[in-house]
């Protein structure tokens, strides 16, 4: 992959050629070689730490409104490559560029201006005299270099998810994106330099997650680890940050449930269910992947769900009349085929898909499978890929236990037009996004984050900041007497 000639790791300022060994990279779309990627050396990532440390004290005490202008610049600079970054973005995901041209990169683009503007307005209790005689007040501040580790389904909008609020709170980051997808988070740090955002403020390294992954979390001076990906190394990452009690950021899988309520518009939800379920290949951690459909329509939704899914143009990403491009690797499709021919060796029917297309690349069909049992592999974990698992319900109460029967609680969709029941159903799902008629959307403005097994603490939004500083409360005495009518409690007045 070309992204540079310099070499895939940005540090301070620069790229470099990492010190690690080189990895041949294969285009997920069409299987052959798309060059090679260097991986960071510990020494790479330590001076990547180190520059990063080096420039928190000036980055830090920039007023907000600097920062802020900052990111504007950088949002201009960024979208001024936005071709490039598609391309790019489908190339090493194998993604439709409809979805990098309409979605991956205007999504980044808008999170950057979003928190050019959130950077000016933090949030917190009003000051006041709560103890009387004093003021109190809170300050919000950053809390040092952030060591953030990203997947490889939405490499672009991952990295500005982890960096953006991390830098506009004041914070400097080492980043380190999914070994198969660095190119895009790489231009990201590079177009950011290029606006004027100091050398060290974000820093890229590459290189498998074992070895500069847990490296870049057990490292002292990392203050806090912020992760995006599976529920089985977030955790691993949780377990290795308590060692050196460092704050952790988690957001994991998903098992998103779609319910389909008996006054829904079917239409409807046929189209939000096959949206939902095959975007991005179905590698979303929020895709729709378990549709609970009331009896009296479940037919009639089956019918039309397979009826679209089969019209589904697969093939080369980079046409722009492809409707679904290939999955990340052959060794994922391979993992996504056992997962559906376990569920079909256990009894579930294949209505629509179940296969791979007959041509080159880790393509697999949009996949629906009724008949599965709840308790099943296919209902329970995560696939990671375009299979949408379609059951019926009776009963309101029985939707709402079937939908929260995983381990996760990433995001949900109900599908109805009486709005007391979507009030309820909005309550008693357990999950960090609910939509209501429909699957899928995300606003730079509202948080993106997990229950239960699928994470906790929050991307985009102003409650990032949470995540991002530490908050200071600061008192101020005004009381002019030498003895406090509090310290009698201590000592009598002397
Ligand atoms: P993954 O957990 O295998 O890898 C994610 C990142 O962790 C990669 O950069 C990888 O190199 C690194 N890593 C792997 N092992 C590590 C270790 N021992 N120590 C430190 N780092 C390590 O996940 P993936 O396959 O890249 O991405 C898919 C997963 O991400 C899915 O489970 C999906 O649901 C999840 N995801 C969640 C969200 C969300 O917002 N909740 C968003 C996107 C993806």
């Amino acid at each position: 992959m070309s992204t540079t000639t310099h070499g895939h790791q940005f540090i301070n300022g620069s790229y470099r050629v990492g010190g690690g060994k080189t990895v041949e990279r294969i285009n997920p779309a069409t299987g052959e070689s798309d060059g090679s990627i260097d991986y960071a050396s510990l020494a790479d990532l330590n001076d990547a730490v180190n520059a990063a440390a080096a420039a928190f004290p000036g980055w830090s005490k920039l007023t907000p409104g600097a920062r802020s202008d900052h990111l504007l610049n950088f949002a201009r600079e960024l979208g001024a490559r936005s071709r490039e970054l598609a391309e790019l973005e489908t190339r090493q995901c194998g993604k439709t560029i409809r979805m990098s041209t309409e979605f991956d990169v205007p999504g980044t683009l808008d999170n950057i201006t979003f928190f050019a503007g959130a950077a000016r307005h933090l949030t917190g209790l009003a000051a006041g005299d709560y103890a009387g005689n004093s003021t109190s007040m809170i300050r919000r501040e950053a809390i040092g270099v952030i060591g953030s580790i990203s997947p490889w389904n939405y490499p672009l909008q991952m990295a500005a998810w982890k960096i953006l609020p991390a830098i506009a709170a004041g914070n400097t980051i080492v980043l380190k994106p999914s070994e198969l997808t660095p190119g895009t988070s790489l231009i990201f740090a590079e177009a950011a330099h290029a606006a004027g955002i100091p050398a060290g403020v974000i820093n890229i390294v590459v290189g498998a997650g074992a070895d500069i992954g847990e490296a870049l979390v057990r490292h002292p001076l990392v203050v806090m680890s912020s992760f995006t990906g599976s529920t089985a190394v977030g955790r691993h990452i949780m377990a290795m940050a308590a060692e050196t009690g460092k704050r952790v950021h988690l957001e994991l899988g998903g098992k998103a449930p779609l319910v389909v309520f008996k006054d829904a518009d079917v239409e409807a939800a046929a189209h939000g269910a096959v949206a939902g379920s095959t975007i991005n290949a179905g590698q979303d951690c929020t895709a729709a992947t378990r549709a609970y459909v009331h009896v009296s329509l479940f037919d009639a939704f089956t019918t039309r769900v397979a009826e679209l899914m089969d019209s589904m143009i697969l093939g080369d990403p980079t046409d722009p009349n492809t409707d679904m491009g290939s999955l990340i690797s052959y060794p994922h499709r391979e993992k996504i085929t056992a997962m559906v021919d376990r569920a079909r060796a256990a009894g579930a029917t294949v209505l629509a898909g179940g296969r791979a297309p007959d041509h080159p690349g880790a393509f697999y069909r949009p996949t629906l499978i009724t008949s599965a049992a709840q308790d099943s592999e296919i209902v329970q974990a995560e696939v990671f890929g375009p299979v949408l698992v379609a059951l019926p319900f009776e009963t309101e109460d029985e939707a709402i236990t079937l939908a929260n029967d995983t381990p996760f609680g990433l995001a949900a969709s109900a599908w109805t037009r009486d709005v007391n029941l979507a009030m309820r159903v909005a309550a008693e799902i357990q999950a960090g996004c609910v939509w209501i008629n429909e699957h899928i959307p995300i606003v730079s403005e509202m948080p993106h984050g997990g229950y239960k097994a699928s994470g906790f603490g929050k991307d985009m939004s102003a409650y990032s900041f949470e995540e991002y500083t530490n908050i200071k409360h600061v008192l101020i005495s005004h009381d002019t007497d030498a003895h406090k009518q509090w310290q009698n409690t201590v000592f009598r007045q002397r």
